[in-house]
Formats: C-alpha cells, structure tokens, sequence
C-alpha cells in the first residue's frame, strides 16, 4: 500500500506557484488578486476565507475579503458581485459558501463572471466542464485529478466508483474521471443516498472515490485488493482526546488501508490539494486562459 501524500504534492506545486508569481512581480505587473466575499460570522466560512487568505500571501498573491453582514439583502449581496466583475484590480473571487437562508446562492453564482468564476460553480464553468472545454474546475475534484496524475495512477479503462453526487464534488469529480482525457477514461458508477446495495458497486471499483460527509462509513469489506482510494470526507468525530474529536475521513482507513494500492490520509490527502487548486485557478483567471 502506498500512501498519497496531499501535504507534499501540494507544497510542491504552491512552491511551483510562487516561482511563477515572482516572475510576474520582477516583470512589474500586478500579482494575481483574490478577493472572497464573506456574509455573517460563521466560523466555519471564517476560518476558510482566513486559510485561502493565507495561502494567497504565502505565493505572493494579494487577497482581500468584502464582508458583508448577516442581514444584507440579496440584492446589495448582487452588487458586490457586480462590483468586483467590475474591478479590474481583482483576478477571481469566491462568494464563501453557504449564505443566509433568504439569499439564493444560485442567483448570486450566476451573477459571477465566469472568468473571474475561481470556485468553478457558475454554470458556464460547469457546463464547459461537461462538454471537456477548458474552464474552472471546481477546487477539490481538480485536486484529486492532480493527485492521481502525480502518483502516476493508471485510470485508463478502469472502474471508478464515486461516493456522492454534489455539485462540489461527486457530479464534477465524476464528469473528470469519465472524460476523454488521461487521468480520465474511467467507466464510472456514481452512488448517492438513494442507492441500493452500495457495498455490491463498491467492491467492484478500482478506484474509489469517497465524498459523502459519512464518518468512516467504507470498511474494508466493501474494497477490492488492489483499490485506490480517494477519501475526500472531512467528518468531526467525538472522542475522548484533551480536544475532545478526532478528525476522520469517509473511509475506515484501518480495515481498508491494508487491501488498497494508493490511498489518501485524512487529514494529509485531498485537503490540502483543494487549496492548491483554488491558487491555480486564481493564476488562470490572471492569465485569462478560460475566457
Ligand atoms: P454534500 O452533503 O453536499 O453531499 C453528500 C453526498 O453524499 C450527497 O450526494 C448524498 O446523497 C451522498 N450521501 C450522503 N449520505 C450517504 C450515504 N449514507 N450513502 C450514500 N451516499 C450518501 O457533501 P459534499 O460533497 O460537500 O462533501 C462531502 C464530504 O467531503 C464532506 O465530508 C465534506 O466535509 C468533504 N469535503 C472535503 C473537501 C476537501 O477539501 N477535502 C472539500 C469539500 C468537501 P444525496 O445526493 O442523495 O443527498
């Protein structure tokens, strides 16, 4: 079993990434510009806009965050939308997810220019996804496919099976896989709540990718010797550790570790190949390269 190391793939290319920004800098243009809109105080939303804030600075990318408060109207919500699609200072924005009940976030993902479009959620972005144009992909299902080309992992013709069917995850995570294109070329099963008799789907996968949010919910019984495993959950998980949870992933990596070829740790795996992606599409939004 070999393990995919995120942490190490991921520094490499954020160090890839500041090389290049440095280069931009020296040749006096502007860095690349991330702006995040953040509505109201959740600390969950916090804490990810002040991480992607942080890995902008550390490659040399500028980053500014528009809050707004909980109450805000949608249509004032709209524009600040606007406004930064105006801006010419700012590369790419995200608008952090999930918004106040009474904003549709729909409407608001639509209002993004699509160029500017980082999180890869607009429709336009989604449906050149679907059609294998270039475009921005969503940050996490571009980090697996990251992974699996750096590990070399043989996709070609292979079964892959996908956990979940999010707009964030399972649907682009899947479209990727099944593409004519290398990583790609997968035949792929895609299993949701609805589906019956998943342990039967899942123990013919040769790659399985997990993102259902379900604590260690893939046991070793329900893999195939020789699997590769993607496990995209982050769960929060009581215990009784001085912080009181541990952190684990949508897989039982201790009865399927053993069977699998490749799989990723969590924490260590896709997570910190999400925030890498964000970066690199942040550079391709500077470069104007999905126009
Ligand atoms: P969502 O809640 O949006 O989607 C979950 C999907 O899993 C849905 O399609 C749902 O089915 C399906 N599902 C839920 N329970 C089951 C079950 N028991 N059996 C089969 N399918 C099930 O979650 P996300 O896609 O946003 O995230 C999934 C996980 O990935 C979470 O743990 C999240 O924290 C993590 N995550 C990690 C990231 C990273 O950077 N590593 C980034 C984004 C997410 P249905 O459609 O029928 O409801």
């Amino acid at each position: 079993m070999e393990l995919i190391d995120g942490k190490k793939v991921a520094e490499e290319i954020k160090k890839e990434i500041a090389r290049q920004t440095a280069e931009i800098i020296d040749s006096e243009k502007p860095a690349p510009h991330l702006a995040a809109i953040l509505v109201g105080n959740d600390p969950a939303s916090e804490s990810y806009v002040a991480s992607k804030e942080k890995a902008c600075r550390a490659v040399g990318f500028t980053s500014s965050v528009y809050r707004l408060p909980e109450n805000v109207t949608e249509q004032q919500l709209l524009e600040t939308v606007d406004f930064l699609n105006n801006d010419d200072e700012v590369h790419g924005f995200l608008v952090q997810l999930p918004l106040p009940p009474h904003i549709d976030p729909n409407r608001v993902i639509e209002r993004i220019n699509p160029a500017k479009d980082v999180d890869g959620f607009h429709p336009v972005n989604v449906g050149r996804l679907a059609l294998g144009l270039p475009s921005l992909v969503p940050a996490t299902p571009a980090g697996i496919m990251l992974l699996l080309e750096k590990y070399g992992i043989e996709t070609e013709g292979k079964h892959c099976v996908v956990l979940g069917r999010s707009n964030i995850v399972g649907a682009p995570v899947s479209v990727l896989m099944s593409r004519k294109a290398n990583p790609g070329n997968c035949t792929v099963t895609i299993c949701h709540s609805k589906t019956e008799n998943i342990a039967e789907i899942t123990r013919q996968a040769d790659i399985l990718i997990a993102a259902i949010g379900q604590p260690e919910f893939v046991t070793g019984d329900m893999v195939k010797n020789g699997v590769v495993v993607i496990d995209v959950g982050i769960n929060r998980v009581e215990d009784s550790s001085e912080k009181g949870y541990r952190m684990t992933g949508d897989v039982d990596f201790k009865t399927v570790s053993p069977k699998a070829s490749y799989i990723t740790p969590v924490p260590g795996g896709v997570g910190p190949m999400t925030i890498v992606s964000l970066l690199l599409n942040i550079l391709k939004a500077y470069r104007g390269e999905v126009k």
